[in-house]
């Protein structure tokens, strides 16, 4: 891909109900702002339990990563679960998501630039706010943990999702909004960002 082409990589944010009641949504949106990325669709929604189902498991491989990603939390920190293999687990995990995910409103974006999804899963740091690192949203706005979530049968509360790879992030943008609701213009500060010689800038 050349590179006047991944100027136009998108990723999908959704900042979750917990998010939206902890009134983060400016703070979320002012980091993707303040880092360079151009915001190109944004709406509230409800979600139902079948468009939450569809959304995760969107990548096939979904159910597996996240089952052995808590197997490795469980095994780091010393804690028992109630079975080991990944898919049962995370049959669990997707109930308790639909519950989650349907509890209020959520606000839905498109960002987009030059590594868009890379950058935006860096700020928005690990699945589980209690690892993950100072200075991501979710290390620095919440404190859930596996361990508390698993012992009260729910979901852990991490404030957002963002898309894992530029692929699932085509997938997840083409389930979330129809390509009317997404708004191509041009940013005036992508010229100081990508434009090569940053030409017109004296006079
Ligand atoms: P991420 O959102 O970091 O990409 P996953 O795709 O693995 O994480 O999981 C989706 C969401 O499911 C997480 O953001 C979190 O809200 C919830 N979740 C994941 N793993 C667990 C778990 N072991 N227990 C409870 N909830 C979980
Ligand atoms: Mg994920």
């Amino acid at each position: 891909m050349n590179y006047s082409k991944r100027q136009q990589e998108r990723t999908l944010v959704v900042i979750k109900p917990d998010g939206v009641q902890r009134s983060l949504i400016g703070e979320i949106i002012g980091r993707f702002e303040k880092l360079g990325l151009k915001l190109t669709a944004m709406k509230m929604c409800l979600l139902t339990e079948e468009f939450v189902e569809k959304h995760y498991t969107l990548d096939p491989e979904w159910r597996r990563i996240t089952g052995e990603k808590r197997i490795k939390a469980a095994k780091e920190k010393g804690e028992k679960l109630e079975t080991e293999d990944p898919l049962e687990i995370t049959a669990v995990i997707l109930e308790k998501l639909k519950k989650y995910m349907t509890s209020g409103p959520v606000i839905a974006m498109v960002w987009q630039g030059v590594h868009a999804t890379e950058l935006v899963r860096k700020m928005v740091g690990g699945t589980e706010p209690r690892s993950s690192d100072v200075g991501t949203i979710r290390g620095d706005y919440v404190l859930d943990s596996y361990i508390l979530a698993d012992s009260d049968g729910r979901a852990v509360r991490n404030l957002i999702h963002a898309s894992g790879t530029a692929e699932e992030s085509e997938a997840e943008i083409k389930h979330w909004f129809k390509p009317e609701e997404i708004v191509n213009y041009r940013l005036i500060a992508e010229q100081i960002l990508y434009d090569v010689n940053l030409d017109g800038l004296l006079e």
